[in-house]
Order: structure tokens, then sequence, then C-alpha cells
């Protein structure tokens, strides 16, 4: 056995939850064997075009089973094929008498290289969309179908590339988990594999080698862990933890018709994450008392001109129309660091996560963040609406922004245009800087929301993408907690609200302490019912005590023993 793989084990990057147990279907890369030189041109292009037609028909059915988000992943697919360069440089390839597959797979091929030379992360990572496309076309002139088609039942697809169409072409029925040798959190891939609920696990060297085809494996993303042949005692802990999942999601229901109090009736608000309007939707599925983090970054990205005022408008007026008078919290534009917006024409930097991102681009640039103010105020005429800056380092930022709110309120006063005159104004907590000042900061603002996916970073100054450095990436170091007892406690000793946004606010050995740390838990709508499942299961005594406890350890070791420990008497 390769020396990847420890005592049957293979571990990755788990990206989308759950624990599943079936046989190994695994797909070889596709070779490409295929002509390279062909004499009759014409015929050659005919292929093409049919090949590109079909391409894009089978698109089409795929992308029906999706969501708006996803679905566009798939359609821009298409477009990459059909956009005027690529198509006339494959064009250019047939006609200097090279095969219709050979061509594609060049013009492809010279794309992919200019992308793999990238230093930006989401560049790299559209690397697979375009092995996709060249793969799919190439597969249709061979007629191969792939092989996904002779799957079985309780299948374990195990795949050197996890390409957004193989993952949205899998058949749910029949498939139970996903391996893959490539991938990240943020692919696309990825978010493919959440929105369908397929466990999966990505970036595992070498899966497709060490695992042979009808291997029974175990995939559990709780320690993002694979078995491959498992003992009976494996198998039967496996179909343990299967059934305790299935019984929790069976009680769990009962959460979407009851209030989120904590156990000894503490009234708590819960709600959702959004960054569509879909996601909205989502979260009103699941009742929802309002969104948390509007994300608006997702409204500028994949365009080629910036958002205008009046779809912004539209766009704020629809979700917080749908709300129903609940709170709609729109994040002003958060872009910069992992997040790069293509019509916004930002600078390459050294260090982007550190660079002028979120509220310092934003302050400095009136022609985009007027506009998104103006669409904010607007639609706060349509129901609840809070504004949430971003990236907030000093009360500066917050006094300028709240300038720029002011002048745009005066023009609207002047136009007699509608608007929430009293709209609050909070801010993510989510640098150092933040946090230590966090009772200085607060004289400034409404609310304050923990945003734990930058604050761990910050404080731990972790990359939150980097795989080398992840065992430094906790909400549970002491210094993290430490820093979430503060901001709390000035906001809570102002009589402001406190509400955390990041992912940890569905994490199982967080939420006993944030018990009694937060008003708010805004939470991605496919946890929230399971984030009031588990706020029911302790007392704010009990959490009030268990973050006393959590401040005097030293290490991430001793908080996490504490949790474990303690928690299970407080079960429900
Ligand atoms: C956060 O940092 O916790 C957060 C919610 O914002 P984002 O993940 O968009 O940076
Ligand atoms: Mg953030």
């Amino acid at each position: 056995m390769n020396q990847v793989c420890l005592n049957n084990k293979l571990f990755g990057i788990a990206v989308s939850k759950g624990i599943a147990n079936g046989k190994a279907f695994v797909i070889k890369t596709r070779e490409n064997d295929f002509s390279h030189f062909a004499d009759n041109s014409k015929l050659e292009l005919s292929r093409f075009l049919d090949a590109i037609d079909k391409f894009e028909k089978d698109n089409e059915e795929k992308a029906f089973r999706l969501n708006e988000k996803e679905r566009k992943i798939l359609l821009g697919h298409t477009a990459m094929v059909k956009d005027p360069y690529v198509f006339d440089s494959i064009k250019k390839e047939i006609e200097n008498k090279k095969t219709a597959e050979k061509a594609v797979f060049d013009v492809f091929e010279e794309y992919i290289k200019l992308f793999e030379n990238s230093n930006d992360k989401i560049t790299i990572e559209r690397c697979d969309d375009i092995k996709d496309v060249r793969n799919g076309i190439i597969e249709i002139l061979q007629n191969k179908n792939t092989k996904v088609s002779g799957i079985g039942y309780n299948s374990v697809v195990v795949v050197k590339e996890l390409t957004p169409s193989l993952i949205s072409s899998l058949d749910r029925e029949k498939v139970v988990a996903v391996i893959s040798e490539n991938g990240s959190e943020t692919s696309h891939s990825a978010i493919l594999a959440r929105t369908l609920e397929i466990p999966s696990i990505l970036s595992v060297k070498s899966a497709t080698e060490i695992i042979k085809d009808g291997d029974t494996l175990i995939v559990d993303t709780e320690n993002s862990q694979i078995t491959i042949n498992p003992s009976k005692n494996e198998i039967i802990e496996c179909e343990k933890k299967k059934e305790k999942i299935k019984a929790e999601n069976e009680k769990i229901k009962k959460y979407l018709t009851l209030p989120c109090l904590t156990k000894d009736s503490k009234r708590i608000s819960i709600y959702s994450n959004a960054g569509t309007f879909f996601d909205v939707e989502r979260g009103i599925k699941v009742n929802t008392e309002g969104v948390g983090l509007f994300r608006t970054e997702f409204l500028y990205m994949d365009r080629e001109t910036p958002i205008t005022e009046e779809e912004q408008f539209q766009i704020y007026k629809k979700c917080v129309t749908a709300l129903k008078g609940k709170p709609l919290t729109i994040r002003t534009l958060d872009i910069g660091g992992d997040k790069n917006v293509k019509s916004l024409d930002l600078k390459k930097e050294e260090n982007p996560f550190l660079g002028f991102r979120a509220i310092r681009f934003c302050l400095n640039r009136d022609d985009v963040f007027i506009p998104q103010l103006t669409a904010i105020l607007k639609a706060s005429a349509y129901g609840k609406i809070r504004i949430m800056l971003p990236l907030v380092t000093t009360a500066n930022e917050i006094l300028s922004a709240k300038e720029k709110i002011e002048c745009v309120k005066m023009t609207l006063s002047k136009k007699k245009v509608d608007f929430d005159s009293n709209i609050e104004v909070g801010i993510m907590v989510e640098t150092p800087s933040a946090a230590i000042s966090a009772e200085k900061l607060i004289k400034y603002c409404d609310f304050f929301s923990i945003g734990t996916n930058d604050l761990v970073q910050y404080i731990m100054a972790v990359d939150r993408g980097n795989k080398d450095v992840k065992y430094l990436y906790s909400p549970l170091e002491p210094a993290v907690i430490k820093a979430i007892k503060h901001i709390s406690d000035c906001a809570r000793n102002q009589n402001k609200e406190v509400g955390m946004c990041g992912e940890q606010a569905t994490d199982k050995t967080m939420i006993p302490l944030l018990v009694s740390l937060l008003d708010e838990f805004s939470v991605n709508p496919a946890f929230l019912l399971k984030t009031k499942y588990r706020i029911a299961k302790y007392t704010t005594d009990f959490s009030k005590w268990l973050v006393n406890e959590a401040l005097k350890c030293d290490t991430k070791a001793e908080i996490e023993n504490l949790v474990k420990t303690t928690s299970q008497s407080q079960k429900l």
C-alpha cells in the first residue's frame, strides 16, 4: 500500500457533509487517443458544430435540475465554447487540417496553461471548468459515453478530476458519496456537491490509484476520512453513525415550527445567510427569522460591467419583500482577498487579504459605494433592511461610511424618494483591531455580527484556504474564544445586539459556548434547523460557566475536551 494510505485510510478535504458506505466506482482519466490530422476539413467542421450543439442541449438538460447559481455554472460552460475567440480559434485549427478533437484539445490547452500560471486561486480553480468543457466536447466527438452511465446502486464515485458536469450528471439515487483527487472547498464542484447534498471528500492524493473498482468504502466527512475495505466493526460503527444522523434529522424536523429557545427558554434570533434571492427563499422555507448576512459580492461577479443601482435595487426589493417584515441584513460590497470581481478592475496585490478590500475599497470608490447605498436605502422603503459594513478596522471607517449614508439620504429626500430614515447600521467584527477595540466601535454601531471565517484567519494569522496551516484554523483556539467573549461583552454593555454569521455559528462544539454570548445566529439555511436544535440543548447558565472555564484553558485541545466532556450532561 502506498505511503499516502495509512492503515487503509485516506484523507482529504471534506466539502459536503455526511457519512456513507458503498462500493467504489472508479473513473480513470479519459485518454485522448484520437487522430491528430484529417484531410476533410469541411467534415471536421461539421462534426465540431454538431458536437457543440449536443453539448449545449446536454448542459441545458442537466441545468434543469439545479438552482439558479449552479445552473449559471453549467450554462457558463456553453458560453465558454461559444465565445467567438475560442470558436474562431478552433475553426482555424480545423482549417489547418487538424481533426475536430485535436483542434478542441489544443485551443483549450492554451487557456488551461494560461489559467494554471495565474497567481489567483479562483482563476486556477477555473481550470477544472475549462478541462470539463474540453473533455465533454471531445467525448461527444468520439461518441463515448462516460462510464457514469453504468453506475450501480450504493456507489461511491472515485475520480481523478471532479468536474461540475460530472457531479451534476450523477444519479443521486445511486451515488452515496464522491471522492476526488482534485478540488477545494470553494471550487464549483464543491458548491454543486453541497447543493446536491452528496457527502464528498476532495483533494485525496492518488485516490484513483489506491482505490480499486468494487472496493468497499466508508466515506466519513466528520474526520475527512475514507476507509478502504473496512473491518466488520468499522462497518458497524458506520451504520451506527448513519442511524444517529437519520434519527437527528427526524428530530430536527419539529424545529421548523418551534421558536429558537435555549434550554432555559431564553429567546435567540435565528437568521439565515444568503448570496442570491434563491438563498433567501431557501431560508424562508425553513422559517428563518430574517437574513443575517446577505453577501452582495456575488451580484458583481461573473459579469463584464458592474451591476447598476437599479439592478441592485430590484434584487434587494425582491428579497426584502419576500421576507415580509423580517430583517434583511445587507453587507456592503466585500471584495478583494479571495473574492475577485473582474468588472471592477481590481489591482493585483502582493497581499490581497491585507490589502485594498471590502470597506477600504468602498470608501475610496464612490462610483461603486454610492450606487450600492442608494439601492439599499431605496429598497428599505419595502421592509426592514439593515446595513452591515465588512472588514472594519477603525471607528473612522464607520464614521466615513455613515457620512456617505447620510449624503445618500439627503439626495433621496430632495428627490422625494421613500426610504427608512432610521435604517440600522452595524459592522462585521472580523479583524483583530475591531475585536480589541470593540468597546470603542460599538458606540457608532446599532449591532455587531462576528465574522468568524475571517476573524479566525486574522487572529491566528492563517490563510483560511491553505491546507498546510489548516490545523491552526479553529474557532476553539483560546485567543479566538477570548476575542468572541470580549466582543460580546462590549456590545451588551451598551445594550446592542451581537450575532455571528461565520460558518462557526453552526459548529456543534462552539454552540454550547455561543449560547450565552450571542443574541443572534446567522447560518446557512441547510443548517438552520440543526442549529436551533443544538441551541435548545443548553441553558444560559451552563453556557456562561463553560465560557469561564474555557477562558482558563491554555490550548484548543483543552477547550475541546472541556466542551465535549461537560456538555453531555446538558443534553435534552
Ligand atoms: C466571515 O468572515 O465570517 C464572513 C461571514 O464573511 P465571508 O465569509 O464572506 O468573508
Ligand atoms: Mg468575512
